[in-house]
């Protein structure tokens, strides 16, 4: 082999990926994994690449600009709104995570949802301009070697007064409760950081809902701490990826999620 050749780096094969994933699980990574171990598959150990869909890059777009927006306040900077329309229009021609495939008009139309989406939070003032968070999109860890389970990682979009806060786009008016169900592995996995990063229990968790309706609205939903039951649960999803990881068991769930799925054609074919 001559030392071009050598240099050049060898691409992980499937069973260092899957020694990899095992390592380490993220809260949408086990999420993924429960709701369907095929997608998860295509997703995270095939690593198959779609372009990205037109509310997905809303979606980011709102979250980079209300994570400019926080950052600034953590500065005690705060941002005017034309500052922040300005972070809007960078994010909004960021296609380095994939570009979008738009409809004739389509693109303007979702870029002034965005937009309103993001207006109308500012302009409520759910996160008050001078009020300093303790955190902000901040990368954090925790080693749960103890209780034989991989690391779990994740990144927290704000903290404050001791409260984890998660920003969410949606097409329709989340119900409490039920949010509050399909969140879980989530808000847990962040508890589980904060905690582990801190020392200290959170003081509650909030989900800022911003709904695209044709008038915009802000729906936030407040929690309690982390139980002792739903911590626990999460051990035990944390087993079951485990377990599935280890044993290669990618089968298809078939179900309403089923709608969304970039890999539709793939499962279609698999046997
Ligand atoms: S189409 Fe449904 S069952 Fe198939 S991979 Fe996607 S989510 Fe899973």
């Amino acid at each position: 082999m001559n030392a071009e050749a050598s240099s050049i780096p060898k691409e992980p094969g499937e069973k260092d990926i899957l020694s990899d994933l095992q390592r380490t699980v993220s809260a949408s990574r086990l999420g993924l994994f429960l709701q369907c171990r095929l997608k998860f598959y295509f997703r995270y150990v095939l690593r198959l690449t779609k372009p990205k869909t037109p509310s997905l890059h809303l979606g980011s777009s709102v979250h980079a600009v209300l994570k400019s927006w926080n950052k600034a306040r953590w500065l005690q900077k705060p941002l005017t709104l034309k500052q922040a329309h300005d972070a809007y229009t960078t994010a909004w021609a960021d296609t380095s995570e994939g570009s979008v495939t738009w409809e004739p008009g389509e693109e303007d139309d979702e870029k002034t949802t965005g937009w309103r989406l993001v207006d109308t939070y500012l302009r409520e003032s759910h996160v008050p301009a001078e009020l300093k968070p303790d955190a902000v999109e901040v990368s954090v860890q925790a080693d749960l070697r103890m209780h034989g389970l991989p690391k779990l990682i994740g990144i927290l979009d704000l903290v404050q007064r001791g409260e984890i806060i998660d920003y969410k786009t949606a097409s329709t008016t989340p119900n409490s409760d039920k949010v509050i169900h399909t969140t879980e592995i989530q808000t847990s996995a962040y508890a589980i950081l904060y905690r582990h990063n801190t020392g200290q229990q959170e003081n509650g968790m909030q989900l800022h809902h911003l709904v695209k309706l044709k008038n915009p609205k802000v729906v936030i939903t407040t929690m309690p701490p982390m139980s002792q039951q739903q911590e626990s649960r999460l051990y035990r999803q944390m087993e079951s990826y485990l377990n599935g990881l280890q044993h290669g068991q990618f089968v298809p769930s078939p179900g309403m999620h089923c709608a969304s799925c970039e890999f539709f054609n793939e499962c279609r074919k698999w046997h």
